[in-house]
């Protein structure tokens, strides 16, 4: 039952070609295939192709561009706009390339593009090792490197495109190229940061250090301005093995916080201290000396655990609208607006997370890679999440305004993996001074813009 505007042959071709599946519309898997992490977003593609290798990744290139259909990239399903799914077009699903290997001696990896950062943080570790990735363990590496990539680690490592080594692509002429600084570094250069205009990422290697165990976890206080600008210090102390993400929200019913706390405005630094262990008390008391702490939960813990601790706050189903931009400083219009928003946000998921992205970051110049943001000091990540779609109207309107009080106070342009689908006219300004680059670029790899479910550089 697929639909009639498919050429029969030509799927019959690729079927034959595959070794990993085809879904179609009728198959009973079709459902779960095309179900994408937001929930807001509900799509039927023509087909799903749950690729296995690179094979099958060029396959399916070829099949989407000759038949003139939209192609949507999934890696781990986490983009908010939903660009891992459409309608009408082909999905490529690279859920099941998920195969690492791990080089201790040379400290690199080799990371299939459809791994999770769990995946990652599970091969690493063994070794002792880890790479700056996302703050939940959920989130693809596929979409979170090729967009930038802060976490935890970022004051310390860099972003993850800035650990990035080498790349395997198909580009949109089902050619399969290894990119690096030196073999079509052009290719390498827009990867880091152009999100997936430029291509399907079939492995990507990343640089690892030696990180093992972590002082982390979260430090709550009431919301309070005073708290905001104590947090806004510490960050600029410039210590990088401190990775210190501030988060507004509602108390979250867990163990640790009292209960006359849960569902009550809050802020909290959820701490990912990787210095040396003989100084976590040090941390958690400068920690506790940003404001009377209501409850916190600083643990030593295994780096891959810190990974996991909003997991379950943010489970696949969820209702997400977003909303991103980046600060100098963190300044007093920002910290107000903090105040003033944070109250009404829509329910405990909808966390705020401000990233700081000092440190190893500022040490790669706008121009080095595709991700400009060398001169921000925080990227600030509007996420409101709900349960059913029932408030969605309201969520957005809260997220709109929040963002409106922001845009005085923050940088042009913002992350490209914290806007929405109707941020589309923000991308020359989130690509800034590189976006004229990107574009030549675009037209010489993608001149049909295959990939243009994404924040679509044009050609
Ligand atoms: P997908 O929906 O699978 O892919 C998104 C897009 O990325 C695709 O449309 C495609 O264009 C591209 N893409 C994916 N895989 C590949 C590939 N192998 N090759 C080429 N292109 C590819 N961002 C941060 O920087 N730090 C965070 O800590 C962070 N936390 C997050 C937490 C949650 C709960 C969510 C929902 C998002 C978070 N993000 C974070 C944003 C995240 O980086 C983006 O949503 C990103 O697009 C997710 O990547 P994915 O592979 O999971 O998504």
């Amino acid at each position: 039952t697929y639909t009639p505007t498919l050429d029969h042959q030509l799927l019959e071709r690729l079927r034959g070609a595959l070794r990993g599946e085809l879904v179609e519309p009728g198959d009973p898997e079709y459902d779960e295939a095309r179900a994408v992490y937001n929930a807001m977003i509900d799509r039927r593609p023509a087909l799903v192709v749950r690729a296995v290798d690179a094979g099958d990744v060029m396959a399916t290139v070829d099949f989407a561009r000759d038949q003139g259909l939209a192609l949507a990239v999934r890696g781990g399903s986490h983009s908010v706009p939903g660009y891992g799914t459409c309608d009408g077009g082909v999905v490529l699903d690279l859920a099941r390339m998920r195969g690492i290997r791990v080089d201790p001696g040379a400290r690199r990896a080799w990371v299939e593009g459809g791994c999770t950062w769990a995946d990652v943080n599970h091969a690493t570790h063994a070794f002792g090792l880890a790479t700056t990735g996302g703050i939940v363990s959920t989130t693809g590496v596929g979409g979170l490197t090729t967009g930038g990539g802060m976490g935890h680690l970022a004051r310390r490592c860099g972003l993850a495109c800035d650990n990035l080594l080498s790349v395997d692509l198909v580009t949109a002429d089902g050619a399969f190229v290894t990119c690096t600084d030196d073999r079509n570094a052009d290719l390498m250069w827009a990867v880091r940061g152009g999100g997936g205009n430029f291509g399907v990422v079939t492995s990507f290697s990343y640089r690892l250090h030696p990180i093992a165990d972590v002082l982390g976890g979260p430090t709550f206080f009431p919301l309070d301005a005073e708290v905001l600008r104590r947090y806004r210090e510490l960050v600029a102390e410039g210590d990088e093995r401190l990775g210190a993400l501030l988060v507004v929200g509602l108390g979250p019913p867990l163990p640790f916080l009292p209960e006359r706390w849960h569902g009550r405005p809050l802020c909290g630094v959820v701490a990912c201290w990787s210095g040396p262990e003989e100084e976590d008390d040090r941390i958690r008391d400068r920690l506790a000396a940003l404001g009377p702490v209501v409850g916190r939960h600083l643990e030593r813990m295994p780096y891959p655990v810190i990974n996991t601790l909003f997991d379950d706050l943010v489970p696949a189903g969820l209702f997400h609208y977003w909303k991103g931009s980046f600060t100098r400083g963190l300044p007093d219009g920002a910290i107000d607006a903090f105040v003033e928003y944070g109250p009404a946000t829509p329910s405990v998921q909808s966390v705020t997370v401000v990233f700081p992205v000092d440190g190893a970051c500022h040490r790669v110049g706008p121009e080095d890679t595709a991700f400009s943001y060398r001169d921000a000091d925080f990227s600030i990540a509007l996420s409101p999440t709900l349960t059913t779609r029932a408030d969605c109207e309201a969520q957005q309107d809260w997220v709109r305004a929040f963002h409106r009080a922001l845009v005085p106070h923050a940088m042009e342009g913002g992350y490209v993996n914290f806007m929405d689908a109707d941020d589309q006219e923000r991308v020359r300004a989130n690509y800034r001074a590189n976006y004229a680059r990107l574009t030549e670029l675009k037209r010489r790899h993608d001149p049909g813009n295959l990939f243009r479910l994404n924040h679509n550089i044009a050609p």
